[in-house]
């Protein structure tokens, strides 16, 4: 469903991302790990089609990522969602529905049917008075506004309460098995390994390991585990 091969992306001399190559099975979690500055968002960015690679070769769903095709399959979460602060959750779904041209009824079911399944209460709320796990929810539903085949999550349990933590991380789990592809970054190894099939781990830019969670574990010993972990 994602194939990458042999992408950089530099930003002036700087190399965020390089010689980065993996692909990702259609219905899979896929992990990507790493500390801060690894180049975890970069790679997101250039799957999500909003970065240009430098070098290398992007497809998703069989698209290049700068396919407008390609944005329509997709679904993206940011780190940090850039919400409308005086709409309320239903508004601002509807916005996005609106502009992926997804006919009102079905964008209605579809939206009630994920915050249902979110749990997110008070949608009357403005987004700016709501606490970051209501407003993380309402951006898991955006992403899903368009019934996208591939979605791309940037850390999206960090920084959450346990409780939310877990729904995100279950909700990820409904997502493959509703047959959904979905790339998920963290550098918190424990929200990858409750989720993910397999992942890679990036530090300074670079691939450093992939493999199953357990298999990297197994072959990096627990440091790397402990790295990675809050
Ligand atoms: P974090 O966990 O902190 O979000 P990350 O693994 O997602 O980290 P990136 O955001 O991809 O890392 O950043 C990788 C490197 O690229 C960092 O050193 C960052 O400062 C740099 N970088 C990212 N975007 C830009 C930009 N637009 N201009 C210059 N440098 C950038």
């Amino acid at each position: 469903m994602i194939e990458v091969a042999g992408l950089r992306k530099t930003y002036g001399d700087f190399a965020a991302v390089v010689d980065s190559d993996f692909s990702v099975e259609e219905g899979e979690v896929f992990g990507i790990v790493g500390p801060n500055g690894a180049g975890k968002t970069t790679t997101l960015k250039v799957l999500a089609g909003l970065v240009d690679p430098t070098e290398g070769d992007v497809e998703v769903a069989g698209f290049p990522s700068d396919d407008p095709e390609m944005r329509r399959r997709l679904g993206f979460l940011p780190e940090e969602s850039p919400l409308y602060e005086e709409m309320t959750p239903l508004s601002y779904l509807n916005f996005f529905a609106d502009l992926y041209d997804v006919p009102s009824e079905v964008a209605d079911e579809r939206i009630e049917a994920a915050l249902d399944r979110l749990e997110l209460d008070h949608r009357d709320r403005r987004l700016g008075d709501m606490s970051k796990g209501m407003k993380r929810k309402v951006a898991i539903a955006r992403s899903l506004v368009n019934d996208p085949d591939v979605l791309v999550y940037d850390e999206p349990a960090s920084g959450l309460d346990p409780v939310t933590t877990n729904s995100v991380l279950e909700f990820t789990r409904e997502l493959r098995a509703a047959g959904k592809t979905v790339v998920f970054s963290a550098h918190n190894l424990y929200h990858v390994e409750s989720v993910c099939d397999r992942v890679v781990v990036m530090n300074e830019g670079r691939i450093v390991a992939r493999g199953s969670v357990d298999g990297i574990r197994e072959r990096h010993g627990e440091t790397t585990y402990h790295v990675f972990t809050d």
